[in-house]
């Protein structure tokens, strides 16, 4: 798996007295899209990766492709931006179907390292690990909204979750419109390619390993 960077000094599940996560889920979906600005977006790839704060090291990564219902035929301007093709998201499975393989992706990584996700154990509500993305969109909304119109039952554990932009932004002062510009300003390097949602996932991991290392704070941000 990606080595990101330099080891960290943070004493394991702990900073300045003040409980932190060990690990991070990063999320970062990719969806339909047009040319227009307003319109529905279909999530057509659903990533995540499993970062190990401490250590810096992505330790395992989920990557499903999933098939659009209302518009299964992507432009040619979705195709560009993100890189999916159509055979891949044909070749891709419901979003219901998707939820499940990332259920049973999730259960199995998170028992193999007794993890637990904000307010699951009843002895732990805390929990040691979360979900993060750039910005509220992925599950703020992308998520919610391809939930509702699918008529299924999002799993409650993606209610809670870290926005590393608003962090970002607290942290450094600083705003940026995107990731890699984000990235750039930290005197990072995006590796990969833009608006694929497993190599976007990486990245964010990969920032959020030098925001660590600076002193920022994971807090979920959305309760
Ligand atoms: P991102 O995580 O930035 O790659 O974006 C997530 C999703 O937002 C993409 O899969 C697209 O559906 C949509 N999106 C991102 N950038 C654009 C853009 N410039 N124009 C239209 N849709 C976009
Ligand atoms: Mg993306």
């Amino acid at each position: 798996m990606l080595n990101l960077t330099r080891p960290l000094n943070a004493v394991a599940g702990q900073r300045n007295g003040a409980r932190i996560f060990k690990y991070i889920i990063v999320i970062d979906l990719e969806a339909t899209c047009y040319t227009r600005t307003v319109h529905e977006h279909e999530i057509i790839e659903f990533p995540a990766v499993l970062l190990n704060l401490v250590t810096g090291k992505i330790e395992a990564e989920f990557r499903q492709y999933v098939t659009p219902l209302m518009n299964p035929q992507l432009t040619r301007f979705c195709t560009e931006l993100t890189g999916i093709r159509q055979e891949q998201v044909n070749a891709g499975v419901s979003l219901s179907n998707c939820l499940l393989l990332f259920d049973k992706w999730l259960k199995t990584v998170l028992a193999a390292r007794n993890l637990f996700l904000p307010r699951t154990n009843p002895n732990d509500p805390t929990g040691n690990v979360a979900f993060a993305t750039w910005t509220n969109w992925d599950l703020g909304e992308c998520l919610s909204k391809d939930c509702a119109r699918n008529q299924i039952r999002k799993p409650a554990y993606f209610d809670l979750w870290i926005d590393v932009k608003s962090i970002y932004m607290n942290f450094y002062k600083r705003c940026s419109d995107n990731l890699s510009e984000a990235l750039s300003n930290m005197g990072l390097i995006f590796e990969g390619r833009e608006h694929c949602g497993l190599d976007d996932s990486r990245n964010l991991a990969k920032m959020i390993v030098r925001m660590f290392q600076d002193g920022a704070r994971f807090e979920i941000t959305n309760q």
